[in-house]
């Protein structure tokens, strides 16, 4: 008997939380429904979509590296926060079939900043690739007074200020100038990447830093910053958040976040 499925589509994809996060979801709720891990090379995306469109049971998927920006052309619609970022990481059936693009990430900063005051204040964002460029548009919305982007490619830096329409100037990474928020949207400090360069001295008593790198979730740049008792997010957070917006796009009900602790533990065993 067919089963509602949605799933999330990379290359490479095993080492994917999202299986276990929508599992475990679903468990909770109770709902007939799965959702898979579904290996799909960058030769395969067209043909992937072109299937799916057809497939009564889909009911939408997650995407990820490599085809956050090659799936843009293959959907009918695109939301404007996927339009202005230039990425979809959510593919999501719609009235009439017609296939919608949106970033959920989005909403996994704004969840993940939920309680922390961003407007009026200084920002600095560590970062100008997809991830970064999510912040920024989530950061313009909360209109902070400014906001330092810190980058290697200092070009890019520039162009995601320019882009996204804030107020701030670019600088390579380093230490942290005084701001009230600082969010690393770069790779750096994940397994296998170099350590951040990046300090935390100048930061005032109050400030908080979410780092989006998930694994470890314990980073260098979170422990300085316990060190100096500020307050910290982590990136599970955010990746919670941003699947919690995709889950009701699938499956029509919200998550139950009340078993976040619960889910949590599972995400870190
Ligand atoms: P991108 O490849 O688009 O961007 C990578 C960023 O890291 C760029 O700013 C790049 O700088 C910088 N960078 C990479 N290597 C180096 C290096 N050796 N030295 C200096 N800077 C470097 O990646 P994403 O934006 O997609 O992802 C960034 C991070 O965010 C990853 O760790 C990812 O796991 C995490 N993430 C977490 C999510 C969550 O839900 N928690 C969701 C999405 C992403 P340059 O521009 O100069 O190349």
């Amino acid at each position: 008997m067919s089963r509602a499925y949605a799933e999330v589509i990379g290359d490479p994809i095993a080492h994917s939380k999202s299986p276990a996060i929508h599992n475990f979801w679903l468990g909770k709720l109770g709902i007939n429904a799965e959702y898979r891990c579904c290996h799909v090379g960058p030769d395969e995306l067209a043909g992937y979509v072109l299937e799916r469109r057809a497939d009564p049971d889909w009911r939408g998927c997650n995407v990820t590296i490599p085809h956050k920006q090659a799936v843009l052309t293959l959907l009918d619609s695109i939301a404007p926060d996927a339009r202005a970022i230039g990425a979809v990481n959510t593919v999501g059936p719609c009235e009439g079939g017609v296939l919608l693009g949106r970033n959920t990430d989005v909403e996994g900063i704004r969840r993940a900043l939920d309680g922390i005051e961003v407007r009026g204040q200084r920002a600095v964002l560590l970062g100008a690739g997809g991830a970064a460029r999510a912040a920024a548009f989530a950061l313009k919305q909360m209109q902070p007074a400014t906001v330092t982007v810190m980058n290697r490619s200092a070009a890019k830096a520039e162009q995601l200020l320019t882009e996204f329409q804030l107020d701030g100037i670019a600088l390579p990474l380093g230490p942290a100038p005084e701001a009230e928020l600082v969010i690393n949207a770069t790779s750096l400090g994940m397994g296998g990447q170099p350590p951040l360069p990046v300090t935390l001295e100048q930061l005032p008593a109050g400030a908080a830093v979410f780092d989006m790198v998930y694994a470890p979730l314990e980073t260098e740049l979170l422990r300085e910053a316990r060190r100096r008792r500020l307050r910290t997010i982590d990136g599970l957070t955010m990746l919670v958040g941003q699947a919690a917006a995709a889950f009701s796009t699938f499956f029509g009900a919200e998550p139950p976040r009340e078993h976040d602790a619960e889910l949590r533990a599972l995400l870190t065993a």
